[in-house]
């Protein structure tokens, strides 16, 4: 079993996606054992995207992702990462492919819809970083 930090990002919300973007998670048979809908503040937002800090996009990221509330969620299950990572598509709009979330509902590079962790790792800093540990099911 396996979990990781998926995030409805503003234009998500925006767009009145998060049903939507939680039902196919739900569908597929992965368990929300933590969520909340919050509005990061630039701290948080930068520390999520610390990884980018060099990229040329990154002040307009956090600009983004600071710009509205997000839905934060915890999801489980066998192979959640990568179960995840497929459901969301490509980040290039032009490789996202058609039934993922990506490609079924945006063609735009930064306003993408969701975030998924990209492995074990990053999971666990991403949950560490966004719950606390009472916030999320056993
Ligand atoms: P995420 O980390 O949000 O799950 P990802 O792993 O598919 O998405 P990353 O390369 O980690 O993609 O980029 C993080 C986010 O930064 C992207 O989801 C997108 O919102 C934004 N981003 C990435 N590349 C660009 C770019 N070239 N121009 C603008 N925004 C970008
Ligand atoms: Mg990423």
């Amino acid at each position: 079993m396996e979990r990781t930090f998926v995030m409805v990002k503003p234009d998500g919300i925006d767009r009145r996606l998060i049903g939507e973007i939680i039902g196919r998670f739900e569908r597929r048979g992965l368990r929300i054992v933590g969520l909340k809908l919050l509005r990061p503040d630039r701290s948080l937002a930068e520390r999520h995207y610390a990884v980018h800090r060099d990229k040329p996009f990154f002040g307009e990221l956090v600009e983004f992702i600071t710009g509205g509330a997000v839905v934060a969620l915890a999801i489980e299950g066998p192979q959640a990462i990568t179960l995840v990572r497929q459901m969301m598509g490509a980040l290039k709009p032009e490789q996202a492919a058609p039934g993922t979330i990506r490609g079924d509902y945006t063609t735009d590079i930064q306003a993408n819809l969701v975030h998924g962790s990209d492995g074990p790792e990053t999971a666990r800093a991403e949950l560490d970083l966004w719950f606390r540990p009472g916030e999320l099911l056993d």
